[in-house]
């Protein structure tokens, strides 16, 4: 794909909704078309937890030494190395062709740099004060040491769980209207690469922290290993990466860039495909797509772009595109009549049934069926 003034083939414009479903009135008429409302109740939450964290001295933790640990995840020598290595390999085996220093990598590159910067103290300060939190309103969701169990077995449990949250939390980013103002951002790279995994905007990071309950609740049977963690972070690295790679029958186990890329196809739903290293909680819900030979090569990003991006200027703004992006979500709503096209709300579940329609094999069999039942009621 193209990286540069041309843009990819798009979806038409999405239909704009009446501004009248958008409008409100009097004072918060007047506030709600300055700014989104319920994206400033995000960043309060983070204000209020960091100030919770701060004030309790972060629980008798070390913040250095679990800001030393994070950093050791996210941005050490062995992460880096393993990225350096997934970017070697995407030139090697590309699913689509571009320049080694394409617009959209070196967005991604100020993004990495926030994340080694400023993420990774305020990823601390939140979970130290979540984790703070939870652990002392809730004490009685701390399961003792489970003998019969080995310790091994308990890591698994809770990286398993682990994964389960962040799909849930993920699925969320996608159907509550004020995390996709912040979510959207990760979508809108049209040239992914493992770097695209440093795209998010740094207050979603709040609707992860659920992720650390299962730590939590088995705190006295283990923790997970820093290495494991590298190794996750590798892991959901890669599936960002533009690497032409399946795990073949795996895929029903484990996320590979081709899965995940059909995540953040440009046009068709994008509320599919949701895991982090395991596929099986899109499988349960119905929505998994699995990769065919149509969907390696698929283009990528928002339809209509309704987030500012770097391959939409002549001329490349990195930095003032980069600030741009990270102010959106308290943009106002005025103008984003995509937002109505979406499908907002935690419990439609109905919506899973058109996943299941895109899946080839599912598609033929439905087919096959109505076909059955047209002929034995003849
Ligand atoms: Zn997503
Ligand atoms: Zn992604």
């Amino acid at each position: 794909m193209s990286t540069v003034i041309i843009s990819p083939t798009r979806s038409p414009e999405p239909a704009v909704a009446p501004r009248s479903s958008f409008r409100t009135r009097g004072p918060r008429r007047s506030l709600s078309s300055l700014v989104y409302l319920p994206a400033l109740s995000i960043a309060a939450v983070a204000v209020i937890l960091v100030a919770i964290g701060w004030s309790s001295r972060w629980g008798g933790t070390s913040f250095a030494s679990s800001m030393t640990n994070l950093r050791v995840v996210i941005v050490g020598p062995v992460t880096l190395a393993i990225l350096a290595l997934f970017l070697v390999v995407e030139r090697i085996r590309p699913a689509q062709r571009r320049p080694l220093f394409a617009r959209g990598y070196r967005q991604d590159l100020l993004y990495t740099v926030l994340n080694a910067t400023l993420v990774v103290p305020l990823v601390v300060a939140l979970s130290l004060s979540f984790a703070e939190m939870a652990s002392k309103s809730l004490s009685w969701v701390i399961l003792p040491r489970i003998g019969f169990i080995p310790r091994w077995g308990m890591i698994v449990v809770i990286f398993v769980a682990m994964d389960g949250c962040n799909w849930f939390a993920h699925y969320a980013n996608h159907r509550v209207r004020v995390l996709w103002r912040f979510h959207e951002l990760h979508h809108s790279q049209e040239d992914m690469s493992v770097l695209t995994v440093f795209r998010t905007h740094p207050l979603i990071h709040v609707s992860y922290l659920i992720t650390l309950i299962p730590g939590i609740i088995l705190i006295a049977n283990g923790a997970i290993p820093t290495t494991l963690l590298v190794v996750y972070a590798g892991v959901v690295a890669f599936e960002h990466s533009n690497t032409n790679l399946s795990f073949g029958p795996l895929d029903r186990i484990f996320v590979s860039p081709n899965y995940h890329r059909i995540h953040h196809r440009l046009e068709g739903r994008q509320d599919v495909n949701l895991g982090f290293a395991l596929t099986i909680w899109d499988q349960f819900s119905h929505r998994a797509i699995f990769p065919t030979a149509e969907t390696i090569r698929i283009d990528t990003g928002l339809p209509g772009r309704p987030l500012v991006v770097e391959q939409g200027t002549a001329r490349p703004r990195h930095l003032s595109v980069f600030f741009a992006q990270l102010l959106a979500p308290f943009r106002p709503l005025e103008g984003r009549g995509d937002l109505a096209t979406r499908p907002f709300g935690l419990d439609d579940f109905r919506d899973a049934a058109i996943a299941d329609q895109w899946r080839p094999e599912t598609f033929q069999v439905n087919t096959l069926l109505e076909a059955a039942a047209e002929s034995a009621t003849r």
